[in-house]
């Protein structure tokens, strides 16, 4: 008889934003007439840009044709955005090969299925608060997880030290939730202890295209000695607003070997049995991403998600709230005020200005006290939000 996988009994549900759905639809029914101000969920509202539009309707018109038609397309990634992501990564002097970038259908789907590469033996360690699919896919595939919490004291952004201990490392820089980024040093001090250790860092760099300032790194591989001990897990559905199209990259360096074996090539050979690409049209709408023109456009986008952020940032300054994030990421991670809990919060800015963030406890238990603004809503309504967290706040 078959046996399920009983690691799943060791998944705890996630109430968080079935909690958020239910506060909602209760105050709406007793408050139909009210306009709710949503800064909590982290999916972008602005469409794609006109160059990956245009790109998308070519490759259609491409399918219609038997000369131009494409069928399978190559299991990594195709070749012409391949070598787009690649020259991208020269641009921001990072020197890779072409076939050291695989394309995916996003970064989620990457994190869970890049654990195929490890020893189900091989512990992990995770920065908290966290994406919360860092520790399902862990706690699914059975694996030993260790946590590392963080806070206010080391700005959400931890360091190892002595008693630091996991085979596998999940760092995510920029941060969500927090929106903190790993400085170069930082990021050189989590490089020298998984080479020295044997580990290998799985570094999610979804948000890497909010950072502005120029000091701080978008890759790890701008940091000397990752080519031995990271993978880089990237995605365009922030940067390029690709959430419902699904795209995303994963870099695994050539010299990067474990137990004498080498994970890109163990990654080929994973590839080309459990996928069959990614569709020959997103591909071709991806491409356009990494265009002058595709590249002017989504920096256009993101710059209105970045002004958001300022209209945000620049209340909580004027009310003296501690927070990370905001500069150099989508998210602002603040301070509850008056030492509420963070549902408390919630529900105090639901009821008195209805203006709707993220409880930080539901990211982890070093979320406890802090919450969640994304900053991916209208720019009218974040406006006006800000307007009134100050006015409530100040009171
Ligand atoms: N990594 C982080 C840190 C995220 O916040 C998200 C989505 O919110 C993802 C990965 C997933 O990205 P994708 O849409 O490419 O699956």
């Amino acid at each position: 008889m078959v046996s399920p996988n009983t690691n799943y009994q060791n998944l705890k549900d996630s109430y968080l934003f079935f909690n958020i759905s239910q506060k909602i639809k209760a105050y709406l029914e007793k408050h139909p007439e009210q306009h709710l101000y949503k800064m909590g969920i982290g999916d972008v509202s602005l469409p794609l840009c006109d160059a990956v539009i245009k790109a998308l309707h070519e490759a259609v018109d491409d399918q219609a044709s038997k000369a131009s038609f494409h069928g399978y397309m190559p299991e990594c990634g195709a070749e012409f955005l391949r070598e787009a992501i690649r020259q991208h990564y020269e641009d921001g002097n990072v020197m890779l090969d072409a076939d050291e970038v695989f394309v995916s259908s996003g970064a989620s789907d990457e994190l869970g299925d890049i654990l195929d590469l490890f020893d189900k033996k091989s512990s992990a360690l995770i920065m908290e608060p966290a994406y919360p699919a860092y520790v399902d896919a862990n706690v699914m595939a059975g694996r030993l997880i260790y946590h590392l919490p963080s806070g206010k004291n080391n700005g959400f952004l931890p360091m190892p030290d002595e008693n630091t201990k996991a085979d596998i490392i999940y760092l995510c820089s920029p941060n969500n939730p927090t929106g903190a980024v790993f400085s170069k040093t930082q990021l050189k001090t989590w490089v020298d202890f998984a080479n020295k250790n044997g580990s290998v860092i799985l570094f999610d760099a979804a948000y890497e295209a909010f950072i502005e300032d120029e000091t701080l790194p978008h890759s790890i591989f701008e940091i000397e000695g990752a080519k031995t001990c990271a993978i880089e897990i990237c995605s365009l559905s922030k940067t390029a607003g690709f959430t419902g199209t699904r795209l995303g990259y994963t870099v695994i360096p050539k010299t990067l070997n474990v137990g004498g074996m080498n994970l890109n090539k163990m990654w080929v050979r994973n590839r080309t049995t459990k996928t069959n690409g990614v569709s020959y049209i997103i591909q071709k709408g991806g491409a356009a991403v990494f265009t002058p023109e595709g590249q002017k456009q989504i920096h256009d986008n993101i710059r209105i998600y970045k002004n958001n952020a300022k209209v945000l940032s620049e209340a909580l300054d004027e009310l003296g709230i501690w927070y990370t994030g905001g500069k150099n990421a989508p998210y602002i991670w603040m301070e509850c005020p008056n030492g509420m809990g963070s549902w408390e919060f919630f529900d105090y800015l639901l009821n008195e200005i209805q203006v709707i963030g993220t409880p930080g406890e539901g990211f982890g238990e070093c979320g406890k006290g802090y919450f969640r603004f994304s900053t991916f809503g209208s720019p009218e309504d974040t406006k006006i939000a800000a307007e009134k967290l100050k006015a409530l706040l100040k009171k």
